[in-house]
Formats: C-alpha cells, sequence, structure tokens
C-alpha cells in the first residue's frame, strides 16, 4: 500500500534545474524582432537579468542550483510533500489513485516563489537595485516582493486594476513584503498615462502591464525586468517541482499515468510536467500530460500556433507560441492567474507535436470551485482559484476511471492556496 504523504529528506533537495531544450525532439523556434521598429531584442538583452536570458538559450540539460539558493529553497519548505488523496478518491468511489504536490505550501501561497527566488538571486549578483514586473493574480507580484526583501533589493510592481481593486489581503501582504505596488494602467509610465486619457476607468490587463513593467525597466537604469511564466528559464526553475515528484513517486513504488495541471502561461504546468516529459522524449517512461484551462483564455487550447508579441504594446520580441493575439479581450475569473494570452514556447512546441492534451472549464467557475469545495471537504486544503482547475481536471478523469474500472495513477500540481482569494468562492459558490 503507498503511502498518504510522501516526504523528502532536506538532502534530497534537487541541486540542478532541468532543461528540456538539448531534449526537444525538434529545436525550439527562436525568439525573433518584427520586422518594422526598433530591436526588442536588443532591448531586453538590456532591461533582464543577464544570467536570465543566458539561460533562456541554454543547451545544457542539468543546470545547477547555486548553494545560497538551495538554501531558501529550504528556508521557503522546499522540498515539499506528494500527498495521496484517498479521501478523495473514496468520496468519488474511483479505482484511479490520485495524488497531489503541494506547492500551496509556499511562503507567498504559489509554486512562483522558486523562480522568484532565482531571478532575484542573479539580479543581486549582476550589482542590480531592484527589479520590476507586472502582476495579473497578484501572486507573482507577492513572490516576487518576498524574495526581493530576502536579497535586499527594491521591487516595484504594476497589477492589473481590476484585480488590485478586490484583492485587498494580497495587496497588503506585497506592501508589508516591501513591494512597491501600483493599479495598472498607472500614471507612472507612458504606457498606462495615454490608456488613461482614453479611459480612465480602463480595467487593466497583463499584457498592458507588461508593457508598463517594460518602460519602467528601460527608463530606470538600475532596475531589472523579470516575468514571472512563459519564458524557458523560468519553467527551468520550476522544475524543481517535477524533479522532487520523481523521487517521491520512486519512493511510493508507483508511477503517475497522467500528469495534470492548471494552464495560465504554463508555469506550474511546465515545472511539474518537463521532468516527466524529458524522460517520455528519451524513451525511459511512459505518461500522458493534461493542461486545464479557463474559456476565458484558451490560449495552447484553441490558440493558433504562430509568432505574436507577448504584451499588449509590443514591447517584447515575437515569440513562437499558442497564441489568441496579444491584444485579445479576455473576460475576468477570479482565477487570474490563467488569464494570459499567450503560451510558454516549450509547451506550445510539445502541445503541436501532440505530447499535451487539454480541456477548458466555462468562464462561470461553477464546476471548479464546486471541485474545489469538494478538496477541502475530503482532504482539508484550499486550492488557490488557479489550482482549482487541475483539482477539477483531475477529479474529471477520476471519474472516467470510474466507468471503465481502470485502476489509474493520476497527479495534479496544486499551484497554490486559496486563502487570500476567498472572496472568488464566496461569490461563485454564493456563500
Ligand atoms: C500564476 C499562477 C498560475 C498560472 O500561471 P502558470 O504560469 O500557468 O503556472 C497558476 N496557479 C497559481 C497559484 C498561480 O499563482
Amino acid at each position: 500500500m503507498s503511502e498518504v504523504k510522501i516526504d523528502l529528506p532536506v538532502d534530497e533537495l534537487p541541486k540542478s534545474w532541468y532543461n528540456i531544450l538539448p531534449d526537444l525532439p525538434k529545436p525550439l523556434p527562436p525568439p525573433k524582432d518584427p520586422e518594422t521598429g526598433h530591436s526588442r531584442l536588443e532591448f531586453l538583452s538590456k532591461v533582464m537579468v543577464k544570467k536570465c536570458l543566458e539561460q533562456e538559450g541554454s543547451d545544457q540539460r542539468w543546470v545547477p542550483i547555486p548553494e545560497e539558493l538551495q538554501e531558501l529553497y529550504i528556508q521557503a519548505g522546499r522540498p515539499r510533500p506528494l500527498r495521496r488523496a484517498r479521501r478523495l478518491e473514496k468520496f468519488l468511489k474511483t479505482p484511479a489513485h490520485l495524488y497531489w504536490k503541494r506547492e500551496d505550501l509556499s511562503p507567498t501561497g504559489s509554486h512562483k516563489v522558486n523562480t522568484a527566488l532565482a531571478q532575484m538571486f542573479y539580479a543581486r549578483e549582476e550589482g542590480r537595485e531592484g527589479v520590476c514586473t507586472e502582476t495579473g493574480a497578484g501572486q507573482w507580484g507577492t513572490a516576487l516582493s518576498y524574495a526581493s526583501c530576502l536579497m535586499g533589493l527594491k521591487c516595484v510592481v504594476f497589477w492589473v486594476r481590476n484585480v488590485y481593486d478586490w484583492k485587498v489581503d494580497r495587496r497588503t501582504l506585497m506592501k508589508m513584503y516591501g513591494g512597491e505596488v501600483h493599479a495598472s494602467p498607472s500614471n507612472v509610465t507612458e504606457t498606462g498615462r495615454s490608456i488613461l486619457k482614453e479611459n480612465p476607468d480602463h480595467p487593466g490587463s497583463l499584457g498592458i502591464a507588461i508593457s508598463e513593467g517594460l518602460e519602467y525597466a528601460g527608463k530606470n537604469e538600475g532596475f531589472a525586468y523579470c516575468l514571472g511564466s512563459v519564458l524557458n528559464h523560468v519553467l527551468m526553475h520550476q522544475t524543481v517541482i517535477g524533479l522532487e515528484t520523481i523521487k517521491q513517486f520512486n519512493i511510493s513504488g508507483e508511477q503517475p499515468d497522467l500528469l495534470i495541471g492548471c494552464f495560465g502561461g504554463g508555469s506550474n504546468f511546465g515545472g511539474f510536467a518537463l521532468p516527466f516529459i524529458g524522460e517520455v522524449l528519451r524513451g525511459k517512461r511512459k505518461c500522458e500530460f493534461l493542461a486545464a484551462q479557463s474559456l476565458s483564455a484558451p490560449n495552447i487550447s484553441r490558440g493558433e500556433y504562430r509568432y505574436d508579441f507577448a504584451d499588449y504594446a509590443g514591447r517584447t520580441p515575437l515569440l513562437k507560441m499558442y497564441t489568441l493575439g496579444h491584444r485579445v479581450e479576455m473576460p475576468p475569473i477570479f482565477g487570474d492567474g490563467l488569464r494570459y494570452s499567450g503560451a510558454s514556447p516549450i509547451l506550445s512546441l510539445l502541445r503541436s507535436l501532440g505530447y499535451i492534451r487539454t480541456k477548458i472549464y466555462p468562464v462561470d467557475e461553477k464546476v471548479v470551485f464546486e471541485a474545489a469545495r469538494t478538496f477541502l471537504q475530503t482532504e482539508g486544503f484550499l486550492p488557490a482559484p488557479e489550482s482549482s482547475y487541475a483539482v477539477r481536471a483531475m477529479m474529471d478523469e477520476a471519474l472516467k476511471c470510474k466507468e471503465t474500472g481502470e485502476e489509474k495513477v493520476l497527479a495534479c500540481n496544486l499551484s497554490g492556496h486559496g486563502f487570500l482569494d476567498i472572496f472568488g468562492y464566496r461569490k461563485v459558490l454564493n456563500l
């Protein structure tokens, strides 16, 4: 009988990140400049942290995690447990075995800490005064503010206004970590001012917030621009999740048939799945992969696979990815971290080659949040609104197993906890 809780001792913390680039079946189409205008690639090489940019195109399969960073991962609670959801299995009457990885135990409430610490570490190493960034749901801004105070750097956050307005408690937490937080569009940048001039009540979007962050970094020397998802180096930092999970399944004595994650830009999904996908590509393992999305932003499910900008104003290079169009309007949802126009280029390539299945849930979020409630009532922990998409998808797969009688092993990544986002549950579940 496999364990309910599979812990790794501290000395089993991964010592290297996994970089999938050399193992991809086809070369990843590189970022490129648009045919007109200034060079975005040159601009990015100035505002981004150099080490991160270098990692973005690395051909090294294993990239060592600096020792100080390993210590900070341990301080943040790594390695994190893998849990078997026995009560949920019983409730669903499924023959499937259900597992969940506990990224919800992070200090700021999400997996984003894994890359925030790494990016901040390298920003300090190259002598930056601070960093700036965008945030949608607020999890990334919180994680970066947390990492900035541990590294003694400044952190400026542009936060999509319609989320900034209602997530009062998370805003306070960000400020307690020392973050300088602006509602976006803001008066701090030209991009923000020009949008506010046309519409003073503009609700903002992640694409606009990215444009503001990039403009700020361009004009404030000493500030680096950091991104919390989509890019290759971000996914690589996140692979500590999947690398731990591989060790934990080896302890459990069974191997997963299907790995599930919610999908916004792809960082938690990639961090969880890429180490497994790497083994599939190298012929060492059989496993399927499922990304759970909202109909509000079904980028990797229904987007077009083509070159597009990653931000509203077109300040980034063009990335080959599944995209809904960089100026698309997306209906608001409480799982706001899943609302982004483009999908990670690495995961887009793997999707185009048939390695990733997807599932889309309706914009009203009812079935998804009901799944979060079921999970809370059986396993005791409240998933982040985003994570509840992964929980819902795992439950749906478990119910399929109930029909077919298959004893599959399913695992989902619980990318975060929902304690700071209870408002959304109250609204959707009428509590
Ligand atoms: C940011 C976030 C997501 C979505 O972003 P990805 O890059 O797709 O992982 C999902 N869950 C949580 C808890 C988040 O903070």
